[in-house]
């Protein structure tokens, strides 16, 4: 897939990897997880020369969401007359954590941060498109209950967000953590992959299937 092109910018003082995926024909492109430090994420925008057409949630985690709303509201002003890009994902049942996104914020000590409402909701089953570039949604549940990756399966490539990492996998010692949930649908839905399947994740490195099938102390 030679016209897909990926980066990532941690953001946050969690070094949440936000991620920039783009057609470099086009020129138009998707940023996934913008958890805060939008002025940088702008930046960046501005850096690679691209048009954002979506906005894309895996969960509904601070480090993830927070910086969403201020997202879509500055390309909103700079897209005008045009609409702003839409927020999309993660599955509805993270609605709880975008609506409490001011509570993670005190606790985290997060600023300026809004609640945020998504455009469209994503299930599994659906897909996004960036050109020709075709992104399934896949719900990975576990980490939190609507977590959500995209999965690329003729560029084998994924961004997994916190469900999977090199050498860990999401956390679940929250009080709506799952670790069965999550590792069933580590082991039915992602180790099914091929192992040259890449992967973005939301913290640290990326990895492959391949990988971390056989390296991955979780997964054991
Ligand atoms: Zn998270």
């Amino acid at each position: 897939m030679p016209d897909l092109k990926a980066a990532v910018l941690p953001v946050t003082q969690f070094q949440q990897n936000c991620a920039f995926l783009w057609d470099e024909g086009t020129k138009d492109a998707l940023i996934i997880d913008p958890g805060g430090e939008v002025p940088r994420i702008l930046a960046a925008i501005d850096q690679l020369g691209v048009r954002v057409t979506k906005i894309l949630l895996t969960h509904g985690h601070i480090d993830h969401a927070g910086g969403a709303a201020e997202l879509r509201d500055e390309l909103a002003t700079r897209a005008a007359p045009d609409p702003a890009p839409p927020i999309e994902g993660p599955d509805p049942r993270d609605a709880f954590l975008l609506d409490g996104l001011e509570d993670q914020a005190a606790n985290y000590g997060f600023e300026g941060i809004r609640n945020v409402r998504p455009d469209r909701w994503l299930t599994e089953g659906e897909a996004i498109t960036l050109g020709e570039h075709r992104f399934d949604v896949v719900h990975c549940p576990g980490h939190t209950p609507g977590h959500i990756v995209f999965v690329n399966h003729a560029a084998h490539f994924a961004v997994l967000g916190d469900v999977l990492f090199q050498g860990s996998i999401g956390r679940t010692d929250f009080a709506y953590g799952d670790p069965a949930a999550l590792l069933t649908a580590i082991k039915t839905k992602l180790l099914t992959l091929p192992d040259d399947f890449v992967f973005l994740c939301g913290h640290g490195p990326g990895s492959s299937i391949g990988a971390e099938r056989v390296s991955n102390p979780f997964l054991r």
